[in-house]
């Protein structure tokens, strides 16, 4: 192969690396800004938010609600027996 190509072909593969390298790390800086801000935001959307017991429909903050995962969702409930009575007794994936 001619030598001139040989270092055009080399210029041209640092070029791109260089670019590819900025934009992963561009990504990598968007993506982490993204994630604290959903978190955030989830943090705050957590704090004063009133969820309905779906056994005694009572409202409850969502901080102090009993939680239940199931099913791909999340339940909230007043107490520990209303989330029994959700289960039918039951042991559910409570964490
Ligand atoms: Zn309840």
């Amino acid at each position: 192969m001619n030598p001139l190509r040989l270092l055009l072909l080399a210029a041209l593969a640092y070029v791109v690396w260089r670019l590819l390298r900025r934009q992963l790390r561009d990504r990598i800086q968007t993506e982490l800004l993204q994630q604290q801000r959903n978190e955030q935001e989830q943090q705050e959307a957590t704090e004063d938010v009133l969820v309905e017991d779906p056994v005694c429909g009572i409202l409850i903050p969502k901080q102090q609600a009993v939680r239940l995962r199931q099913d791909g969702g999340t339940y909230y409930f007043c107490s520990e027996s209303c989330c029994d009575a959700f289960t039918g007794g039951r042991k559910g994936q409570d964490e």
